[in-house]
């Protein structure tokens, strides 16, 4: 296994081990609660104290309130809710309060959620805004002028979590004056922590939240600094804590350990300064395009974070750029850790406008000011790593499954990879396609669409300069020692005999339906559905019980011998770290030529274990197996993730 290289840190960060130091110290003696009045509670309040006073000199918040919050998203709540009372009570006041709520278009989700759920709850019927943002991800500031004049709150970031854009807040702020808005103004400040210099008394900002998990201290601390004589209406009542403004027993463990980490800022000498972070990126970025030929970076450097880098791999998605990083094990992610497990494309690319396709490729990798030269240089020697690994030539299979929005085509090779023949392929994976055939030297003899094909034959035909169309010879197309030819509907491959396909030896069948006739050893490909091969005439397995964990996985393997230990990952994964459970090493078949395997498997059965990454690939290959009748197959639940 590879050690971890944890490149994501504006997701979260690990925490900082004087933190973990404070925290623990905060549970085993200052355990009191600080409302109480003995010593117990004394010694909390003064470690509460002492922390909030620490806060106020890094955030340069000498005046206003700084309250401790579970997090930004609490903190962002409080705020959206204090300036909608306002604008209520100014309204009910018949003051001019505006009726614009205005959002930056790249905005966590966080603030517009808040501002619709109160907005609704509230009944105030204000309208919501995003206010655009340039190409380099920068609010327009000509818009925010003419709309200025109307806003009743002005929600922008310090810093963006994809992308890492800095926000230009002296324009915003010198736009709000000149147009003599009557908006509050919130900025969302969780990026800028310990990355941008603060001074928040300075400003004209009237709500600040902070979450602590982003700059090494745990998760479910934060702060909110509220400046002083702005709206305030606690989100939280109840025991008056935080003098009423936030009631519910502190967070004590949290606020110590968020203490220790600005402790540490203050300090100076525990994280790198800006200029040091700037040529740790340099080494990142550059590494990144000497492994990745036509890299773009999303987001122009000079204008943001110096840990954060968000770039697209043209025709490589994010998926498959995630997947090889992972498996080098660096840990990076495709946008915001939120929307990481939704297959949407980011809407903070969307809004910059950057290009579909790029954003269908995006990378963020992030790193945090503690991280040192050696991390550096791992991380570029990994992803130097990543990028042979996604451009090497992939070994040569009979048969190659290529899936795309879940549909199915196939390619066929011949034994020695020379020659293929390329049935009902997915019209979006036509490029891929036609650049891997071209590197491997492969001849395409024919290109078509079954009668049930998608029609995607003509995309790929034509960037291979071929002419689409089952080539309708009689005897049909020879490849090496084998045919494939055409019975009604269907498509028949197998071994010829005296030039005629051996009715007797047909391995895969195409197309609509499986002809009559065929053998029960006979797997038909399908176009759709899953699993994408069966046996006609085969009474599937249940695939109840395929579970196992990595333990009883790895006591399955040492008590049988004759099992398979298989890495259904794709080529580049398992190139950029090959899969071992336990010591053992694992035989490589990529789920897209399972089925061209598992004609093997089928033959000569044997015990099977699947791993992958997380272990959905793994299960899919397990129940395929098993509809398969291939009794004796399992699948590592939880996959390599878990398995560590
Ligand atoms: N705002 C930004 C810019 C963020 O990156 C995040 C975290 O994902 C949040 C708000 C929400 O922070 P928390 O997880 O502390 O609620």
């Amino acid at each position: 296994m590879n050690s971890e290289l944890y490149l994501d840190a504006n997701a979260t960060s690990p925490v900082l081990p004087a933190a973990i130091e404070a925290a623990t110290a905060a549970m085993h003696s200052c355990f009191g609660n600080p409302s109480s009045s003995h010593a117990a509670g004394l010694r909390a309040k003064a470690l509460l104290d002492g922390t909030r006073a620490l806060a106020r000199r890094v955030l340069g918040a000498a005046s206003g309130r700084v309250m401790f919050t579970s997090g930004a998203t609490e903190g962002i709540q409080t705020a959206v809710l204090s300036a909608l009372c306002a604008v209520r009570e100014r309204r009910a006041r018949g003051e001019a309060a505006g009726e614009l709520l205005l959002y930056g278009a790249t905005e966590h989700k966080a603030v517009p959620e808040s501002l619709a759920h109160w907005n609704r709850v509230l009944g105030l019927g204000l309208e919501l805004r995003a206010l655009p943002v340039g190409r380099d991800g920068r609010h327009r500031l000509e818009v925010l002028r003419e709309l200025a004049p109307r806003a009743a709150f002005v929600c922008t970031m310090a810093a963006n979590n994809e992308t890492g854009v800095v926000s230009d807040l002296d324009g915003i702020a010198a736009v709000l004056q000149e147009t003599a808005s009557p908006a509050l103004w919130m900025v969302d400040c969780v990026q800028a922590l310990g990355k941008l210099p603060l001074q928040l008394d300075r400003t004209r900002i009237d709500y600040a939240p902070f979450s602590g998990h982003k700059l090494y201290a745990p998760k479910g601390i934060g702060l909110l600094y509220v400046r002083e004589g702005a709206p305030y209406t606690p989100l939280m009542c109840g025991g008056g804590q935080e003098a009423g403004q936030r009631s519910g027993t502190e967070n004590m463990s949290g606020i110590a350990a968020l203490g220790a980490v600005l402790k540490a800022l203050e300090e100076g000498g525990t994280f790198r300064g800006h200029g040091q972070l700037q040529a740790m990126r340099e080494r990142l970025a550059a590494s990144l395009v000497a492994a990745f030929p036509g890299l773009e970076f999303n987001a122009p450097l000079a204008q943001t974070l110096p840990t954060t880098l968000n770039f697209s791999v043209p025709g490589v998605s994010s998926k498959e750029l995630l997947d090889v990083f992972d498996a080098a094990g660096v840990r990076v992610s495709a946008g915001s850790a939120c929307s990481a497990s939704k297959a949407a494309p980011s809407y903070v690319l969307d809004a910059m406008g950057v290009a579909n396709a790029c954003s269908a490729s995006a990378v963020r990798l992030s790193f945090g000011p503690l991280a040192d030269d050696a991390f550096i240089d791992a991380a570029c020697e990994r992803i130097l790593r990543c990028g042979r690994a996604l451009f090497a030539t992939r070994p040569a299979a009979r048969l190659q499954q290529l899936e795309s929005s879940g549909a199915s085509g196939w390619l066929l090779f011949d034994e020695a990879g020379a020659e293929c023949i390329a049935i009902d392929p997915p019209a979006a994976l036509a490029p891929r396609i036609a650049a891997e055939l071209r590197a491997r030297g492969c001849r395409l003899l024919a290109c078509f669409d079954t009668s049930i094909g998608s029609g995607g034959a003509d995309a790929l035909a034509e960037s291979m300069n071929l002419t689409a169309g089952w080539p309708g010879q009689g005897a049909g197309i020879a490849l090496g020692e084998d045919l494939l030819v055409q019975r009604g509907e269907a498509f028949l491959f197998g071994r010829a005999r005296d030039g005629v396909l051996d009715p007797g030896a047909v391995r895969f069948v195409f197309g609509a339906a499986p002809a009559e006739g065929v053998a029960g050893a006979t797997l038909c490909c399908h176009r759709a559905g899953e699993p994408a091969v069966s046996r006609p005439g085969c009474e599937p397995l249940p695939d109840e019980g395929i579970d196992l964990d990595a333990v009883s996985a790895a006591a399955y393997l040492e008590s049988h011998p004759d099992a398979l230990l298989v890495d259904v990952r794709e080529f580049p994964e398992h190139s950029a770290g090959a899969a071992r459970l336990h010591g053992r090493a694992a035989q490589h078949v990529p789920l897209s030529q399972l089925a061209g395997q598992a004609a093997q498997w089928l033959d000569q059965p044997r015990p099977l274990v699947f791993v992958c990454r997380s272990g959905n690939r793994s299960a899919r290959a397990a129940r395929t197996l098993r509809r398969l009748g291939h009794a004796q197959c399992w699948h590592v639940a939880g996959g390599l993730a878990l398995a560590g």
